[in-house]
């Protein structure tokens, strides 16, 4: 099966194809990703990164809760705007 990566961040003024994009969470560049979900189509799989900067890591690994909910709002921020990949 084929994969494609899609990468998740906050709209700014950066290339959109350049490796520093917003932090999803507080708009600071940075080049650091996280790996949120996959999705599979019939053809393709969909491997979901999302850009997310040393400190917003950094606080997600002190705070399990919060690193959840981010899972959790990315997930359905996903599933919302990208559901006619799955849709069959
Ligand atoms: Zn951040």
């Amino acid at each position: 099966m084929d994969k494609e990566i899609i990468e998740l961040y906050k709209n700014s003024d950066l290339p959109k194809e350049g490796w520093l994009q917003s932090c999803f969470l507080c708009k600071t560049y940075t080049s650091r990703t996280t790996h949120i979900t996959n999705i599979e189509s019939e053809i393709m799989e969909y491997n979901f990164f999302c850009f997310v900067c040393k400190e917003c890591k950094y606080k997600f690994k002190k705070n399990e809760i919060l690193y959840f909910n981010f899972l959790r709002d990315c997930k359905i921020y996903i599933h919302d705007k990208y559901n006619f990949l799955i849709t069959r």
